[in-house]
């Protein structure tokens, strides 16, 4: 049957209806959830000035891994994963103490898949924005669509490169079609997807191709510089080359991170602010400006044996920082304890959260990112396609 010219625009125009009803639904469910589970939780932070009240946690189920990224120094495969009972009572905990988010961690989490299955669907049953991070090579369409059936809140696909290069094993080539999958269910399901990116020696050019790549697919990223461990693991082997950034990549590195600067302004929906972008290039240099570090105030490491830390860069710290329901973070421990790493770190994730704790309307920004997210590109799409329809019709 062949449809006439204006049952095809009445077709068209109605697709373009419901699509954009679904990403109106879409852009206000990760609003509410924002709200909920970050600015909330803010609030009564700044409200309850003095206590403990993380508002992001770390929850640490695995140190296996699947492939051997040389900077990474939290993988061991010769440990093992938390139990699912421990798992459940760290968020008990976590809700105890007002925090609604927590973020899933490893190794590769995707080792166990029922098992972080199990521990999405107990988080978000029990209200939290539950993020999970992956390289991405185990990821499948019935996992994708099991994540999504359990409420997951954000999936962090890690890259680091497009082709694979030695030492920086997490490419693109490798999980594109998941990847494509991923996107195309992400408003069915509700969750917001982006890309970790590492910014080593090896893949400057990489760190441009994935942001435009994410750009492309209506996705947002998140940078890291690459950073030596802050204290000594015993585990850890390639602290000889962990393509960290030496004198020869500094021009290279700070342009890469201009061009990154220059794109968040454009609007690329990206977690770092430009303060902290910025940071990275003093950083990079050794200029590391003290930044006020919240990590045991504001957010927090559990191990896969219940007990904690401050953040992952002090995963293997010696000093007893407590258990669940138990937790020993004091204002004096965690002040002498910066004194001493603050120099030597840049967290993305921390300085995050010192960055939006400022002020309210940081904290709100915060939030607005999250419904954000692809908003931009959306709207530059239009204008783009309403550009070239009215070059072509003289
Ligand atoms: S994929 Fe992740 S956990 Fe595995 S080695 Fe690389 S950075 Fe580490
Ligand atoms: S500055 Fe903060 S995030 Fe960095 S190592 Fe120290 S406590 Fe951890």
């Amino acid at each position: 049957m062949r449809l006439s010219t204006d049952e095809l625009e009445c077709g068209e125009a109605c697709i373009e209806d419901h699509s954009s009803v679904a990403h109106t639904g879409y852009k206000a469910k990760n609003a509410l959830r924002g709200f909920r589970c970050w600015y909330v939780p803010f609030l009564k932070s700044r409200y309850y000035g003095n206590q403990f009240r993380p508002l992001l946690s770390y929850l640490y189920t695995e140190f296996k891994c699947n492939v051997n990224c040389y900077y990474c120094y939290t993988w061991d495969n010769k440990l093992k994963g938390m139990t699912l009972e421990t798992a459940k009572k760290s968020i008990d905990f976590l809700k105890s103490v007002g925090c609604r988010v927590v973020a899933i961690m490893g190794g590769e989490p995707l080792l166990r898949k029922n098992f972080i299955l199990d521990v999405i669907r107990y988080g978000a049953d029990n209200g939290f924005f539950m993020y999970l991070p992956t390289n991405g090579i185990l990821l499948d369409r019935d996992f994708i669509d099991s994540a999504g059936e359990a409420q997951v809140a954000a999936i962090n696909l890690a890259l680091d490169v497009i082709e694979e290069k030695k030492g920086l094993p997490k490419a693109y080539k490798r999980v594109e079609p998941q990847f494509k999958y991923l996107v195309k269910q992400k408003e069915k399901y509700g969750y917001i997807v982006f890309f970790n990116i590492n910014i080593t020696t090896e893949n400057l050019d990489d760190v441009k191709l994935l942001t435009e790549i994410a750009h492309d697919h209506n996705i947002g990223t998140d940078y890291h510089i690459n950073e030596m461990p802050v204290i000594d693991m015993e585990h850890y082997r390639f602290k000889d080359k962990g393509l960290w950034i030496t004198e020869d990549y500094y021009r290279k590195t700070e342009d890469v991170i201009d061009w990154l600067i220059e794109k968040n302004r454009l609007g690329y929906p990206m977690v770092n602010s430009i303060e902290h972008l910025r940071a990275m290039k003093n950083f990079i240099r050794h200029r590391n400006i003290p930044w006020k570090c919240r990590a045991g105030h504001n957010s927090l490491v559990i191990r896969m044996d219940g007990t904690l830390a401050p953040c992952f860069e002090l995963y293997a710290t010696e000093k007893d920082w407590g258990r669940i329901f138990e937790h020993k973070f004091n204002a004096r421990d965690l002040e002498l304890q910066k004194q001493e790493c603050n120099k030597k770190c840049l967290s993305t994730c921390n300085y995050q959260v010192h960055h939006y704790y400022n002020s309210y309307t940081a904290g709100l920004q915060w939030v607005y990112k999250h419904f954000h997210r692809g908003f931009f590109h959306r709207e530059r799409r239009r204008a783009e396609g309403g550009r070239r329809q009215r070059g072509a019709t003289p």
